[in-house]
């Protein structure tokens, strides 16, 4: 690498606090582990291309059955070194182990090499697809939650899973950024925020990791989409996105960096294209930047299908062997086929032909039998018995209540409607007042998660959960499982019960969505939920919503009228329980939005926004709809209590490089209840050779405050936190003045070199 590159990209990575991360350098075979290399010593090319090949399960069964002579044509004729997913629904522990061991089987003792099989699956929020695991409230609220404590707990949990049901792999997190709140997997996203998802990101690749990939509590992560796929121009998931160089550097690398810097040991492409050029077949991303820039030296493997749609969608390769030529060339280990030998065959014309490298072969090959090393497949590669211990602890659902409790936020309380009393009679009806997937979202048991009957015994609806705190007398309800079902939206419903009610509680928003078949052209939420609003607010009651939803639905139409909301996310698991505590005042929320609420939706502007975008063309604004105009500004959040800040402190007015400034704040608990409160600190560069955004968050930390008591809160600060991406790409900090924001506190400083 040269020494510019260096300076551009790992200075700033170490500046940044972050752990180390090193330079990408060729290994010598000295530095190699001799046990992969004298492996390879022994392989064909059949054998090291089958190592690149990643198929899915559902490729070995047929009517539903399992059969095993499909499985022993890709293990052993085709040589295939890695399985992915499930057949379409969740399996339990012991059917796991039973399907790994046949597997397994196979592998280690019919053939030549006795190579194990690398077997990987998304565990998205929890163990998606084994019965009875815990499933976690999706980034989107863990975000929102701004703890990294239930991050990595969490994830440590969801590692601990995957390990018992006899996998290794796991293709999460998610790292890019919600900047795009149309995508239908904003979700699985940390929201807009390149700090917070970086923190977060890196916080549970940590988990996963951190007990060593042997260790029956580890897994490989995989940060994905490498890179740019979160931020689809028109908003449809898989369509192209724009970003100049400088955004990508900006916003959408440096949580790849910290995942880096945090050990991840695997990545997986992004399936779109940036600038016009798919990110498959793209050494620029592939290998300048991911490579040679970031320093990352794992495994790449590419999302389902992305070789064979190099041809048939991007339409950059004339032919389906092209594809493959261009995607091992650019840099792909591994190709999730997923459903055919198409990449086995024509990798090895390709190889034999001199148009991919023995040696690129090699580098792939290398990495992967190096994770299996690493993961301990070598010396076992069966499920392992000790690992079941670690399965459906009683605990783990408490760490998913925490999870759900922290994240669940307060957009509104007019005229402190909530908490309810629990004497109140609630009138509760909405599509997802009965819904088990709206609470958990994608990845659920079920691709979609959309399917109810494959959720755990015993999961709540929020109609379930009303019930079991207010008791059914209290209930007025007439909400079913069906998301389309007209029982959910109905007014005469709404109409004719209203006067037995206190409060009319409407659970709104999206059912369970995953992918592509989440995709939306308008975010106002949908036409028939907000008549359902309409006719509720008519009624003369008070109107209280809750949100479950993936993504940020336009409500402004309503919202002036309704009384009291929730924003639940996807909670998941604990989701419909956690609700209910807040709702009845059991729990005081306190997450807050990692998102702008949107208030129209042709107006997605975000909270870093730059100042020209608060532009009016008059003031006041009589030509209209000017400035910035949010419904909820990111990182709002309310609370049964009231916090008041005082005494900001910073211990220099002037940093330099090799300094740091220490900031201190008092905050208190003003009001009469007990509170969580996230405390947010934002730096505003004032001047800068590049536009500075409005402002920009750098720190947070959840605190607990007791009614009537302050606490007080510190934070370190370096000039590494003030740098930002210059024009000719490179980070930058740039001497100046900035001033430091918590809560209503503010105070300016000075960075000089
Ligand atoms: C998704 C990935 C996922 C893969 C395997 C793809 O469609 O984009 O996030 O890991 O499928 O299920």
């Amino acid at each position: 690498m040269k020494l510019f590159q260096f300076k551009k990209y790992i200075a700033p990575i170490l500046a940044l606090g972050l752990f180390y991360a090193c330079e990408q350098k060729p290994q010598s075979d000295n530095t190699k582990n001799s046990a992969v290399l004298e492996l390879m010593s022994k392989m064909s090319v059949e054998q090291k291309v089958g190592q690149m090949t990643q198929i899915t399960l559902g490729k070995f069964h047929e009517g539903g059955q399992l059969k095993i002579d499909l499985l022993r044509e890709a293990i052993i004729d085709k040589n295939v070194g890695s399985i992915l997913n499930t057949n379409g629904s969740p399996l339990t522990v012991e059917q796991w182990h039973e399907l790994l061991t046949v597997i397994q089987d196979i592998a280690t003792k019919e053939t030549v090499l006795q190579i194990p099989i690398l077997y990987g699956i998304d565990a998205i929020h929890g163990t998606s697809y084994t019965k009875g695991s815990t499933l976690f409230p999706h980034n989107i609220g863990m975000a929102a939650a701004r703890n990294t404590d239930l991050v990595a707990q969490s994830a440590k949990i969801t590692g601990m899973e995957v390990r018992a049901s006899g996998i290794r792999w796991n293709f999460d997190p998610t790292l890019g950024i919600g900047r795009q709140p149309l995508w239908s997997r904003f979700e699985e996203t940390f929201g807009e925020d390149v700090y917070l998802t970086s923190t977060l990101g890196g916080s549970a690749i940590n988990a996963y990791e951190e007990d060593g990939l042997k260790n029956i509590t580890a897994v490989a992560s995989c940060m994905k989409h490498f890179i740019g796929y979160s931020t689809p121009q028109s908003g449809k998931d898989r369509t192209p996105a724009y970003i100049p160089d400088i955004q990508l550097r900006e916003y959408y690398l440096p949580p790849f960096e910290a995942a880096v810097a945090n050990g991840t040991s695997t990545v997986m492409i992004n399936s779109g294209e940036v600038n016009g050029v798919p990110v498959h077949a793209s050494k620029y991303y592939l290998q300048d930047i991911l490579r040679d820039e970031l320093g990352f030296e794992g495994l790449a493997v590419s999302d389902w299908e992305d070789i064979i749609r190099l041809h048939i969608r991007h339409q950059v390769a004339d032919t389906p062997k092209e594809a493959v030529k261009l995607a091992v060339n650019a840099g792909i280990d591994m190709s999730m086929v997923p459903l055919d030998y198409s990449f086995y065959n024509y990798l090895i014309e390709l190889v034999n032909e001199g148009e991919v490298s023995q040696a690129r072969i090699d580098e792939a090959v290398y990495r992967i039998l190096k994770l299996k090393f690493d993961l301990g497949l070598f010396d076992n590669a069966y499920p392992e018995e000790g690992a079941k211990a670690n399965f459906g602890k009683a605990e783990y659902a408490d760490i998913a209540l925490n999870a759900a409790l922290e994240s669940i936020t307060l957009l509104k309380n007019e005229g402190e409607i909530l908490p309810l009393s629990k004497k109140t009679k609630v009138l509760l009806t909405g599509p997802g007042a009965n819904n088990i997937g709206a609470l958990h979202g994608s990845w659920s048991y079920t691709w979609q998660g959309d399917a109810e009957e494959a959720y755990n015994e015993g999961t709540l609806t929020l109609k379930d959960a009303m019930i079991e705190k207010i008791g059914e007398s209290n209930v007025i309800t007439n909400a079913v499982a069906d998301y389309k079902d007209a029982t959910n939206t109905s007014a005469t419903f709404v109409k004719n019960n209203a006067s037995k009610a206190d409060v009319i509680v409407l659970a709104i928003g999206e059912k369970a969505y995953a992918e592509s078949p989440g995709g939306i052209d308008d975010l106002t939420l949908d036409e028939s939920q907000l008549q359902l609003v309409e006719s509720a607010m008519a009624t003369g009651k008070p109107v209280v919503l809750l949100l479950a939803q993936g993504r940020p639905r336009v409500i402004s139409s309503i919202e002036p009228d309704v009384k009291g909301i929730l924003n639940l996310y996807r909670p998941a698991s604990q989701g419909a329980k956690a609700t209910m505590e807040i709702l009845f005042g059991d729990y005081n929320p306190n997450g807050r939005l990692p998102f702008t609420y949107p208030k129209n939706t042709g107006d997605i502007v975000l909270y870093d926004r730059k100042h020209s975008e608060n532009y009016k063309e008059s003031e006041p604004d009589t030509y209209g709809l000017g400035g910035f105009s949010p419904q909820w500004a990111f990182g709002h959040g309310l609370s049964y209590t009231t916090f008041s800040y005082s005494n900001l402190k910073l211990d220099k007015a002037t940093i330099g490089d090799s300094d740091q400034i220490n900031v201190t704040v008092t905050v208190e608990n003003t009001g009469d209840r007990d509170g969580k409160v996230a405390v947010e600190l934002y730096v505003t560069d004032l001047y800068a050779s590049v536009t500075p955004g409005e402002k920009r968050l750098k720190k947070f930390k959840k605190v607990e405050i007791k009614s009537g008591t302050s606490t007080q809160v510190d934070f370190q600060l370096a000039a590494a936190d003030l740098s930002f991406i210059n024009q000719n790409s490179e980070r930058v900090t740039e001497e100046g003045e900035f001033t430091l924001m918590i809560g209503d506190q503010q105070e300016n400083f000075f960075y000089k070199k």
